[in-house]
């Protein structure tokens, strides 16, 4: 099974909507094989977003990351990097297909509910990021 990396973000975590985004993960016939609570410290969220750092919304974004605690939660599913693009929906909510993750749940083009990874080589080196070998489960 392909994995991919969902990152349920501070917005959607102060709004309390986990919740629900944990229960359309499931409905759609994701497996969690690792997730966890945890506040990101500036490094992190930096070396993270390292592929955007010369983007002119990179600092914005790093702060808006380390502005609460987020969730990163491990998916696996056959074509997951695929499938949960399409579940969480366009980067801005106002271009996100009805009834996706951010239509629902987000509040802007950057504080957009969630992040996915964007390959399959992605996924697993994302997942890798946020856990250790040990902590998937099988
Ligand atoms: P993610 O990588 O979080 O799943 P994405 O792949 O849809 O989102 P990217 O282009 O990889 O979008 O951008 C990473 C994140 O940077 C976005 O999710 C959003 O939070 C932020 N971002 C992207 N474009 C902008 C922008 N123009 N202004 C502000 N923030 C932005
Ligand atoms: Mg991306």
């Amino acid at each position: 099974m392909q994995k991919t990396l969902c990152i349920i973000k501070p917005d959607a975590v102060k709004k309390n909507v986990q919740g629900s985004i944990i229960q359309m993960i499931l409905d759609n016939g994701f497996k969690i094989s690792a997730m966890k609570l945890i506040q990101l410290s500036e490094e992190q969220a930096k070396k993270f977003y390292e592929v955007h750092k010369e983007r002119p919304f990179y600092g914005e974004l790093v702060n808006f990351m380390i502005s609460g605690p987020v969730i990163p939660i491990a998916l696996e599913k056959d074509n997951a990097v695929a499938d949960w693009r399409k579940l969480i929906g366009a980067t801005d909510p106002a271009e996100a297909d009805a009834g996706t993750i951010r239509k629902l749940f987000a509040n802007s083009k950057s504080e957009n509910a969630v992040h996915g990874s964007d390959s399959e080589e992605n996924g697993i080196i994302e997942t890798n990021f946020f856990f250790k070998p040990e902590e998937f489960v099988k």
